[in-house]
């Protein structure tokens, strides 16, 4: 097998090795063996900047987010305005535009940029990211709305007469904003952000006590307002697909409206502002009606799918819905919708392998969108913090496995699917690392992309590396068992290959430690500064008290394996009948697949709605050596950081 790149040297074949500085040894792969064992360094570390330690060579997600940045700059349009590439190929290369993409999506780029210079401090690409801003800024109108301009500098987009605000690229504007607002504090941001809100306010149109925005007139994307104000008010409720999907509701108004729904929760908070919580709790009630999102009754004798988040089509329209009513339902305290978030997010969990991170793009097709796997790897975070379930274990499994499986990071891998390459064909593949999948099976990535799924898939990576370690008046919380320096405190995990984690305290009188639900309580030994320490736990953590500054916690406990099987029927896209049956044996060390077999060899996947279209780039393949049993270690800079930025 080829070796993967170290992530110095993917910056060296992208000839921006300079641009950053000394970046260390860190893993390009991120999650790889490495050199054999060194002392690990117990010197007190510093709360704030950077500093050097021998920390295990495990899963390091800042590591992943560096790659990413590589991926989002990379994947700019570099000659020409820098919107994304929405559809990017690696067998042969190609990166194209697509007329419609933007005016939804394109703002996610912007999301994902501030959390990935808040986890890695890097500056990677800072002159490309500078024009994609300027550009961004430049696509707001007068009326405060993110336009897609019709014209010369955008000949891929000839869909519509006039420019089109999409309402969730208008959503996605916000929670871009925000981020920047959370990431700068500069207050232009929410001057920005209040006028849109306010435009939004006004074209939305009110029945009752809900409210809905319109379908396009006929061009632009769908659920677009054409710059010239709504050429139509009603709801379209015919049968094309192309329009808001009703009856069959599979992603027009999930995604387009239920997607703007956490946006304004969003908004509402940072800017503390009844208004606009008012008018997205407006848009929850016309989200929560039966026929806006959810399976008709009667699927099931007894159940009604509407009360319960229960549905059918877009994976990641539908769960990006129930992030928006959880949002709303926290804001409000209203219980009644934080379970109904509960309720949809495990029915979404059947929808796949949830043990893997991997779910159906649409409902019983095979094949996943990173998009999906984001949305569920925020809502798991966030019901366990709204104290509506424990689902870390299924986050901490969605990021070890699937996520970052689903990220394109080995250029020989990428360069092998292609018999030949000319210099410009190589350039676009080192562009393409630190992408993530648009669609793929368990064990085969499509090598087309949709890049909504680089930005989503990048953000995937904020949310659990911001929430590994919180606190709060003085008592830190250790959520996930995963590699992070904070001023808090550090964790250096030794996870899959020994039950081992160290804690490096730094200003913690109290320490909360989840210990995973595969653990046997009963085996759990712990250490402050070499003294055992008896074990007590309240629920799932481990309580840690009348601790010192600077002294070091060392957990242990034994490792689990064991093989489970899985089964997925493929109905094809959308389809009415099994197309096919397929089986997979997993084995789980911990919550890590270090061996994934299909019954079948899976060498093509979908490219859209085509089955069997494109060669695939095969991931799981070398996870065998994680289950080794002494923990590779590794010497590396590691940037402190204690970044918040809320807007997910
Ligand atoms: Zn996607």
């Amino acid at each position: 097998m080829k070796k993967k790149l170290t992530r110095r040297e993917v910056l060296k074949v992208t000839g921006l090795a300079a641009a950053i500085g000394p970046i260390g040894a860190t893993s390009g792969a991120c999650e790889e063996a490495r050199a054999p064992a060194a002392p690990s360094g117990a010197a007190a570390r510093p709360s704030h900047g950077r500093y050097r330690a021998t920390v295990p060579d495990t899963l390091d997600l800042a590591a992943c987010a560096e790659l990413a940045i590589n991926g989002l700059a990379g994947t700019l349009d570099w000659e020409h305005v820098p919107e994304f590439y929405f559809r990017v190929t690696l067998a042969p290369p190609t990166m194209v535009h697509d007329a419609l993409s933007f005016c939804a999506c394109g703002p996610k780029y912007f999301e994902s940029f501030p959390m990935m210079r808040a986890m890695t401090g890097s500056d990677l690409y800072a002159d490309i990211e500078r024009r994609y801003r300027d550009y961004m800024l430049g696509s707001i109108g007068d009326d405060g709305l993110f336009y897609a301009k019709i014209g010369p500098e955008r000949p891929w987009d000839k869909t519509s007469p006039e420019d089109y605000a999409n309402i969730y690229g208008q959503g996605r504007m916000i929670r871009a904003m925000l981020a920047h607002y959370y990431y700068d504090h500069d207050p232009e941001w929410m001057k920005r952000l209040a006028k849109m809100v306010n435009k939004l306010r006004e074209v939305a149109v009110y029945k009752d006590d809900y409210l809905y925005y319109p379908t396009s007139p006929g061009y632009g994307d769908i659920f677009s307002y054409p710059k010239s104000g709504w050429k139509i008010t009603e709801l379209h409720r015919g049968p094309q697909e192309t329009m808001a999907d009703l009856p069959n509701h599979t992603m027009g108004i999930p995604t387009y409206l239920g997607g703007t729904l956490l946006p304004l929760v969003r908004y509402a908070e940072a800017a503390r502002d009844e208004k606009s919580l008012d008018l997205a709790g407006k848009l929850t009630r016309f989200l929560l009606m039966p026929d806006s999102a959810w399976i008709p009754d009667g699927y099931a004798k007894g159940v009604t799918p509407a009360a319960h988040g229960q549905f059918r089509g877009h994976f990641h329209g539908h769960t990006m819905t129930l992030r928006g009513i959880l949002a709303y339902g926290v804001a409000t305290n209203d219980t009644g919708l934080k379970t109904f978030a509960r309720d949809g997010y495990e029915f979404a969990r059947t929808m796949g392998i949830s043990r893997l991170g991997w779910f159906e793009e649409f409902t019983g097709k095979h094949s996943h969108e990173t998009c999906g796997l984001g949305n569920m790897v925020a809502l798991g975070i966030q019901l366990s913090e709204a104290g509506v379930g424990d689902y870390w274990d299924d986050v901490d499994g969605y990021v070890r496995n699937h996520l970052v499986e689903g990220q394109f990071i080995d250029l020989a891998k990428m360069k092998g699917l292609n018999p030949s390459l000319s210099a410009e064909q190589e350039k676009m593949l080192e562009r393409s690392i630190g992408t993530f999948a648009g669609w793929g099976t368990p064990v085969a990535l499509g090598t087309v992309m949709m890049n909504c799924c680089m930005a989503n898939g990048s953000q995937a990576l904020y949310y659990p590396w911001e929430r590994t370690v919180t606190y709060s008046d003085g008592t830190a919380r250790v959520n996930l068992l995963l590699n992070r320096a904070s001023p808090w405190l550090d964790v250096d995990s030794y996870l899959p290959y020994e039950g081992k984690v160290v804690l490096h305290n730094k200003q913690a009188g109290r320490i909360h430690v989840r210990i995973p639900g595969w653990v046997d309580r009963q085996t759990v030994r712990c250490e402050v500064d070499g003294k055992p320490r008896p074990t007590l736990f309240a629920g799932n953590f481990l309580l840690l008290d009348t601790l010192r500054v600077n002294s070091t916690i060392t957990l242990t406990f034994p490792m689990r394996e064991e093989t489970q099987k899985f089964v997925l029927d493929d109905y094809g896209h959308q389809g009415p009948q099994i197309l096919k049956t397929y089986t997979y044996d997993i084995t789980f060390r911990g919550s890590t697949a270090v061996k994934v077999v299909s019954s079948v060899e899976e060498t093509k996947t979908y490219e859209n709605r085509k089955p069997a279209a494109v060669p695939t780039y095969a991931v799981y393949q070398d996870r065998g050596q994680l289950r080794k049993t002494s923990t590779p270690m590794k010497s590396v800079e590691r940037g402190v950081s204690d970044a918040r930025i809320l807007s997910w």
